[in-house]
C-alpha cells in the first residue's frame, strides 16, 4: 500500500470544466487537482508523505531555492490504454535519475520506492485527468528544493519534494515536423565536473540565452557541444541527439558526464537491434558530423526526449553555414523507432521489454 496519504481537494473542478480543458490542453499548461507532496530534515528523513490539493506554496524569501538553485527536476509521462488502463513509462529510470541528480544538489535522495509511490498515488487521485486522445499523456513533472531560509551556501535542512500532473497535447502541435538546430559556439552547457548529467533547474536557466541565439539564426533549437579540441557535439537544450548511417549505424554521444542519460535515449539504443541498427556511443566532433551529413553517410538526425519522444532533425547550422540532412524530411529509420516507441507507450505493441508500470 501506498504511504501517500489522501487528501482530498474539496474545490475539485467541475467536470465539465475539466472536460473543456483537457480538450485542447496544450503542453505543461493546465494542472490537475491534486499534487503528491513529502518533506526532509536531518532529524525526521523524509515524511509528510502526502496527495494534497494542487495550489500555491507559501515559501520564505530566504529560502535557498531562490537563492542558490538548490533545485533538481524530472519529466515522464502516465499514458491512457485503449482499455482505458493508465501507465508509466520506465519510471524507476526517472527514480533513478532524480536521485543521481539530488545526489549531486546536495540534496537527500528520495527512495525508488517513495519516487514510484509518489507518482502512482497521485496518478490514481487523478485519474480523471488523464487524457485518452491521440498521442495525449498526463505529464508527470516530479521536483525537489532546498528551502532553509539563510544567506549562506551550504545544503539546506528543509527540502519539500513535490509532483505536479499536467493533462497534455503533443508537445508540438503540427505534429512530427522536421527541426532546425543551431550549433552555438558562445555558449557552454556543462563542463567536466559540472552538472551536465543532472536534472537541475539551473542548466536549463542557462540555456535560455543559447536557445535565443538560436531563434536569433532563424533556427528552433539550439545544440550544445563540449570544451574538447575538436569540439564533440553533446545534446540540445532539452533533448538528446542521434544519427542514422546509410550502413545502418545509430550513433550518439556518449554519457561522458556532461550530457543528461535520457531514458528516451537509453530505450531507443535498447530496441536500435530490432530494427537492423548497430549502435555506436562514442565522442562526434563537429566537423565529421557536418562533413559526414554533407556527404550524406549520415542518412538521418533527430533529437529524442520524453516530451516529443522523437523529433526529426532537418539541418544543423552554425558558422559554416546551414548543413541539410539528406532531403530535410522526416527519415524512415527515424519515424519507424518513433512508431515503435510510441505504439510500447500507448499499448499497442506488447511490452516485451516490461517497461510500462
Ligand atoms: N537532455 C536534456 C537536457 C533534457 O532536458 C532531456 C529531457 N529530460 C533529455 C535530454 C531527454 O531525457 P528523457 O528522454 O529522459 O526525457
Amino acid at each position: 500500500m501506498s504511504s501517500f496519504v489522501v487528501q482530498h481537494n474539496p474545490h475539485v473542478l467541475p467536470a465539465a470544466d475539466r472536460e473543456r480543458l483537457m480538450a485542447d490542453p496544450g503542453f505543461g499548461k493546465v494542472f490537475s487537482d491534486h499534487m503528491a507532496w513529502a518533506a526532509w530534515t536531518p532529524e525526521r528523513g523524509w515524511h509528510d508523505r502526502s496527495i494534497r490539493p494542487y495550489g500555491p506554496l507559501q515559501l520564505d524569501p530566504a529560502s535557498a531555492i531562490f537563492h542558490y538553485g538548490q533545485e533538481v527536476f524530472e519529466g515522464l509521462k502516465a499514458y491512457r490504454h485503449a482499455d482505458s488502463s493508465v501507465w508509466a513509462f520506465r519510471p524507476e529510470m526517472n527514480a533513478a535519475r532524480m536521485a543521481a541528480s539530488a545526489t549531486r544538489l546536495a540534496l537527500p535522495p528520495l527512495s525508488e520506492g517513495d519516487f514510484l509511490d509518489s507518482i502512482q498515488a497521485l496518478v490514481e487521485t487523478d485519474r480523471d485527468w488523464v487524457p485518452g486522445g491521440e498521442e495525449q499523456s498526463f505529464y508527470l513533472r516530479p521536483f525537489m528544493i532546498g528551502v532553509t531560509p539563510a544567506m549562506a551556501v551550504k545544503p539546506s535542512r528543509h527540502v519539500l519534494y513535490a509532483v505536479i500532473g499536467s493533462p497534455s497535447s503533443p508537445y508540438f502541435e503540427a505534429g512530427v515536423r522536421p527541426v532546425s538546430i543551431w550549433l552555438t559556439r558562445t555558449y557552454a552547457r556543462a563542463g567536466a565536473g559540472g552538472t551536465g548529467a543532472a536534472k537541475c533547474g539551473g542548466n536549463y536557466a542557462s540555456s535560455m540565452a543559447a536557445q535565443l541565439e538560436a531563434e536569433s539564426q532563424g533556427c528552433d533549437q539550439v545544440a550544445f557541444v563540449d570544451a574538447g579540441s575538436p569540439a564533440s557535439v553533446e545534446e540540445l537544450g532539452g533533448m538528446n541527439i542521434m544519427a542514422v548511417t546509410r550502413d545502418g549505424e545509430l550513433h550518439t554521444p556518449q554519457l561522458t558526464g556532461t550530457i543528461l542519460p535520457g531514458v528516451t535515449r537509453a530505450s531507443i539504443l535498447d530496441i536500435a537491434a530490432d530494427h537492423g541498427l548497430r549502435v555506436v556511443e562514442r565522442r562526434i566532433p563537429v566537423s565529421s558530423l557536418l562533413d559526414d551529413i554533407d556527404a550524406g553517410t549520415v542518412a538521418e538526425l533527430f533529437a529524442c526526449g520524453t516530451a516529443a519522444v522523437i523529433t526529426p532533425i532537418s539541418q544543423l547550422k552554425d558558422d559554416s553555414g546551414v548543413h541539410r540532412v539528406g532531403d530535410g524530411q522526416a527519415g524512415p529509420m527515424t519515424l519507424e523507432l518513433r512508431q515503435h516507441l510510441t505504439d510500447l507507450q500507448y499499448g499497442r505493441r506488447p511490452d516485451d521489454r516490461g517497461w510500462l508500470r
